[in-house]
């Protein structure tokens, strides 16, 4: 074996070390116990979907900066927010906030198809690049209001929203299959709950998973540009 190779494996052993790690003790540790999200975390390449400046950081117990003022969410969020919308593999997701793109690939490990919507340009065509090059086949990038949804690809059997609402946005209930599930956090652009949402005969149904900060979800339907939002935590 060359040099370079050895290295690279050796350093794929090592992210996948660390990966091991962040599964049990940031992920099982705290209560999700689904076998198939937490295999999917253990998959999916975090370190491939933060900036050159972060990879040190990939797995750790934290939100990283990823351009734009956005973050990548915390590597539980992304765990608990999965294992909330109940995927059994036939799903047909949508994501609103698709940042690194990160999080659809978690979705795509365990769903038919994700579209993942981002609203910032330069973010989508390097998500979009991303998980192309890295082999995520099911998963499309759109650039867009997702606060709007995606109505070409109606109905979705699961809504992911990755960024904080002033409210439920109609659109996206509209746009969830009858029994859909829609996950996303509500409150002010500093600091919201999670929300789990089904849609049962034209109701929906909502509990309160747990107090989360999201950046704030911009668009038609989310908060004006001048609102600073914090950083998720
Ligand atoms: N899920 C992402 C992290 C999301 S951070 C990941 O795994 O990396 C929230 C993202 O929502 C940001 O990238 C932000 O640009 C995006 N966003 C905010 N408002 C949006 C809107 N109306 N439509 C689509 N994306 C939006």
């Amino acid at each position: 074996m060359t040099h370079t190779a050895n290295s690279a494996l050796s350093e794929a052993m090592h992210f996948e070390a660390q990966r091991r790690e962040m599964v049990a003790l940031q992920i099982r540790d705290r209560g999700v116990r689904s076998e198939r999200v937490l295999a999917a975390m253990s998959t999916v390449p975090r370190h491939e979907f933060v900036p050159a400046n972060q990879t040190a950081a990939a797995y750790s117990d934290q939100a990283l900066p990823i351009g734009d003022g956005q973050t990548i969410s915390q590597p539980y969020v992304v765990a608990a927010m999965t294992q909330a919308l109940s995927l059994t593999g036939s799903e047909n997701v949508l994501e609103i906030g698709g940042g690194s793109g990160y999080q659809a690939a978690v979705l795509a490990l365990l769903a038919r198809e994700v579209v993942a919507i981002e609203f910032v340009p330069q973010l989508a065509e390097a998500a979009r690049e991303r998980l192309a090059h890295l082999g995520y086949a099911n998963v499309r990038v759109e650039q867009g209001d997702g606060s709007l949804g995606w109505p070409a690809g109606a109905p979705y059997d699961a809504i992911l929203v990755a960024a904080g609402a002033p409210d439920i946005p109609a659109p996206l209930v509209a746009q969830l299959a009858e029994g859909g599930r829609l996950i996303i956090p509500v409150g002010s652009a500093e600091e919201q709950n999670l929300l789990c949402v089904v849609k049962r005969g034209n109701q929906i149904y909502s509990e309160t998973l747990f107090a989360c900060r999201f950046v704030p979800l911009r668009g038609h339907h989310g908060w004006p540009l001048d609102s600073r939002g914090t950083n998720q935590e």
